[in-house]
C-alpha cells in the first residue's frame, strides 16, 4: 500500500498546508518537518505492513485532502 502527499501551494498544486492532523492522529506513519507540514508532501509514502489502518485514518483527517491512496 502506497499513500501519495500533495505537494501544496508553495509548489504550485494544492495539497499539504502544515495542519499536522495527520501526524498527531496518525503519527507511525505520517511526520511533519520543522515548518509542521508533511515531510514527504510531494511524494509517496510505502506503508509498512500492519500500517494500512493509520494511513488510511491519515486520509480521513488530513483537512485539504491532501493525502490519497496511490497505485
Ligand atoms: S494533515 Fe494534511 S495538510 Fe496537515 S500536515 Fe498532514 S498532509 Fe499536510
Amino acid at each position: 500500500m502506497r499513500v501519495q502527499i500533495a505537494l501544496g501551494k508553495d509548489g504550485g498544486q494544492q495539497g499539504c498546508t502544515g495542519h499536522g492532523r495527520c501526524a498527531v492522529m496518525a503519527g507511525d506513519v505520517y511526520r511533519l518537518d520543522d515548518n509542521g507540514y508533511n515531510i514527504d508532501r510531494g511524494g509517496v509514502i510505502e506503508v509498512p505492513p500492519g500500517l494500512e489502518e493509520s494511513a488510511r485514518l491519515g486520509v480521513r483527517v488530513c483537512p485539504e485532502g491532501a493525502i490519497t491512496l496511490a497505485k
